[in-house]
């Protein structure tokens, strides 16, 4: 998406959690707790994937887009489908996206990844999607955005 920015990726975590789960050191109740709320999200507003779900192999992850930030008022913290979202990037000057992989067959759940999205994301130059550390904070447009960030606060 255009307006992408400041995206942390979560699969390292993932990863560990299914090392702890092979080793034996976490069960499949600790990790496969998906509430209602949650799997209702998944088939109603979730975006189906290929991949398969690492736990019990027999269904495909959905994702699942929540929405957060001042601008959305009362529909922060919904679910958003993945078509939604340009659109509301364009209306709105920056939100923040939590993308959550859910499996239906056996309640796995993890959080994918995070973003912002918004009009904000225009003004800053970026024209070639975010870019590799911007997440770090070292780059002068993570600067200038959290410099925003604070100024709004
Ligand atoms: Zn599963």
């Amino acid at each position: 998406m255009r307006t992408q920015r400041q995206v942390v990726d979560y699969s390292l975590r993932k990863r560990a959690v299914l090392r702890e789960l092979l080793a034996g050191r976490v069960g499949t109740y600790d990790v496969c707790d998906a509430s209602p709320y949650l799997k209702n999200a998944a088939r109603f507003h979730g975006e189906p994937t290929d991949e398969r779900c690492p736990i019990c192999r027999s269904e495909n992850l959905i994702h699942v887009h929540y929405i957060y930030g001042d601008e959305l008022k009362q529909s922060a913290g919904q679910a958003r489908t993945l078509a939604e979202l340009p659109v509301l990037a364009m209306t709105l000057r920056e939100f923040q996206v939590f993308v959550v992989e859910v499996c239906l067959g056996c309640d796995w759940n993890h959080l994918v990844e995070q973003y912002l999205l918004g009009r904000d994301g225009l003004a800053g130059g970026a024209d070639g999607g975010p870019e590799p550390g911007a997440a770090d904070g070292d780059g002068s447009t993570s600067g200038s955005v959290r410099r925003r960030r604070e100024a709004q606060r």
